[in-house]
């Protein structure tokens, strides 16, 4: 059984560590991320885009999938499957499909007016069907927004006003940036981390593109209050660094090296290795014993 993110992620504030969201592909993607959260007794937040889910045949083929996933593991962590970077139509497409948690974005709508008046919405919506919701507040910055060298830092007085809505947990930019980050990064804002946590008081805050930020600089962001982090190029990285080593090394030439769960193993182990690496940096390890 699936549940929302909203508890795990209270207990991680208050715990002061963190939990990955790991987004998932497809069904390797899926049994790898589950596998390495029972392995590491972690709560497990999975998560889907739009886009995924459009690859996957639909939300509801992803959500059928996890929820199956779940019981045919024994799955025995709690585990929310979640929404990532939903559009406002997407969020209703979730919902339906079964998802237990979403993500509205409004961060790319034309006014901040019509954010706050959206989330507002769909606050409504997703607590009264039992899902738990997740916010954002000024854009993470990422190559599709041409964004070079830093992210961008959200305004702490908007991430207040979209808190006060009675969302559960709230992403905003302090830098970060989604995909994989340039050498002359200019690296988090705690400055502006502090701001936005002095107006939010306990409630989760969200770090996006949680691939290839330095060690030092996650964990000192958890202790500033950020209890959720997005993680999906760090295991797109991973997979593919190991299908590559399969290939070049000849190894679907070799016998029946080429069935394709012996060409999608290593990639899928390596998810699993990553994923319990990745929930012992945030420190979720054990959180769910
Ligand atoms: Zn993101």
């Amino acid at each position: 059984m699936l549940v929302n993110a909203a508890e795990m992620l209270k207990n991680a504030e208050a715990g002061k560590y963190a939990l990955g969201a790991f987004n998932t592909n497809n069904l390797e993607w899926t049994l790898a991320i589950l596998q390495a959260a029972e392995e590491a007794k972690s709560p497990l937040i999975m998560q889907c885009t739009a886009g995924a889910a459009k690859w996957m045949g639909s939300f509801k083929v992803c959500a059928d999938m996890v929820k199956a996933a779940v019981e045919a593991l024994n799955i025995t962590v709690p585990v929310a499957l979640h929404l990532d970077h939903g559009s406002y139509e997407d969020c209703f497409k979730a919902i339906d499909a079964g998802f237990t948690s979403i993500m509205y974005d409004g961060s790319h709508e034309e006014t901040f007016q019509i954010n706050l008046d959206r989330t507002k919405e769909l606050v409504e919506l997703a607590h009264s069907k039992g899902l738990s919701i997740e916010a954002e507040v000024g854009g993470i910055g990422g190559v599709e927004d041409g964004v070079a060298s830093s992210g961008e830092l959200a305004d702490p007085n908007e991430c207040k006003q979209i808190a006060d809505l009675g969302v559960d947990f709230l992403a905003c930019g302090i830098g970060n940036i989604h995909g994989v980050y340039p050498a002359d990064w200019a690296g988090l804002s705690f400055d502006r981390l502090a701001e936005i946590k002095a107006q939010t008081g306990d409630l989760p805050l969200v770090l996006h593109g949680g691939t290839g930020i330095p060690v030092d600089q996650i964990q000192k962001a958890i202790s500033l209050g950020v209890s959720k982090i997005n993680v999906n190029t760090d295991l797109q990285l991973a997979f593919a660094a190991a299908t590559r080593k399969y290939i070049e090394e000849g190894k679907d030439q070799q016998g029946k090296g080429f069935d394709p769960r012996k060409v999608l193993k290593p990639g899928r182990d390596a998810i699993v290795a990553r994923t319990k690496e990745l929930m012992e940096e945030f420190g979720s390890v054990g959180k769910a014993e």
